[in-house]
């Protein structure tokens, strides 16, 4: 039987309209319009389209969006100062560097700098610390939309083995984080696979959840996947003309009870993701919580 296709539009729209509510209510209570700045630095024309479209899903949740662009030649130490400036104006709640920063910037240097209050993507150290302390202040966007889409098969995930490809700090790592935790959507067995894994098919076929998040197109085949496993594809290639994920997508369905597509899978969950911690950030600074 083919699976349930879990469709991350969809879900990533009722958790949209879910969030503009919230949206509308926290500025009637506090007066605050919450703010995200996303800061782009060279022409990468993929990413231009991931933060225009991250643009796009803030305003209309009524979320204030501003865009920074710098020039692919801007230096680390402009680049920290541009974002100390937005750590210390108080009109911005959240601030979203996008990945990947030329190769003679230094990744890590500049999100070190994003004051945790305002670090929506939850990749500074402080925030990293909470969520594997288990007591979050923001969550990661991917694993954290992804965690939704689990949830949304109605999965029990307590007890279950997740096996997760990659450990990348953005999906791999704090994806495991937030399935070993106790609760719902979680206290799941996790194991994280990586280039220099052993016997990966062999780990990958006893999954219960898979979690694929390599970047190598269509790397998960049917003959790796346990019948009924729920298989999630993080993998965004593109191969000629197509996008395509980290999973063979034709055919894992048949052998897996649900499947996330690409596109229209965890792509736009993980947009959602980002409304939701923009709005907790403005919460946050504008003391309401
Ligand atoms: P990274 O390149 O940072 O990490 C890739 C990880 O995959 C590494 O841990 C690497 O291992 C591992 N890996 C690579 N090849 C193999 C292999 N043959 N077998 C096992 N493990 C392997 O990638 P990201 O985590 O940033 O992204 C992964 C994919 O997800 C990309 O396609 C990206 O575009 C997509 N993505 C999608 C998002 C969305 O919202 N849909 C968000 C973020 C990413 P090692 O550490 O040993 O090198």
């Amino acid at each position: 039987m083919s699976a349930e296709i879990i469709d991350g539009k969809a879900l990533a729209a009722a958790f949209r309209e879910q969030i503009a509510e919230e949206v509308n209510q926290f500025k009637s209570e506090t007066n605050f319009v919450p703010h995200l700045t996303a800061v782009l630095v060279g022409d990468d024309p993929a990413s231009a389209v991931y933060v225009r479209n991250k643009q796009r899903a803030c305003e209309k949740a009524g979320i204030q969006s501003t865009l920074k662009r710098l020039p692919a030649e801007t230096t680390e130490a402009e680049l920290i100062s541009i974002v100390e400036a937005l750590n210390a104006d108080p009109g911005v709640h959240g601030i979203l560097v996008q990945l990947p920063l030329p190769k003679h910037v230094n990744e890590t240097a500049i999100l070190d700098v994003v004051h945790p209050l305002k670090d929506v993507d939850a990749f500074h150290p402080e925030n990293v610390g909470l969520i594997v302390q288990g007591r979050p202040r923001y969550l990661p966007c991917t694993p954290y939309g992804i965690q939704q889409m689990i949830l949304s098969t109605k999965m029990e995930t307590a007890g279950k083995h997740a096996v997760i490809l990659g450990r990348s700090e953005i999906v791999g790592k704090p994806m495991a984080m937030l399935l070993i935790q106790r609760g719902l959507g979680a206290d799941a067995t996790v194991t994280i696979c990586h280039s220099r894994t052993q016997n990966l098919k062999e780990i990958v076929r006893t999954a219960d959840i898979v979690i694929a998040a390599i970047g190598k197109p269509e790397f998960v085949t049917a003959d790796m996947v346990k019948p009924g496993a729920v298989v999630i594809d993080v993998g965004i290639n593109r191969v000629d003309d197509r996008l395509v994920g980290d999973v063979e997508f034709e055919g894992v369905k048949e052998v897996a009870s649900a499947i996330t597509p690409v596109p229209g899978g965890v792509g736009p969950m993980t947009i959602a993701m980002l409304l939701k911690n923009t709005l907790t950030a403005a919460r946050i600074q504008s003391g309401s919580i």
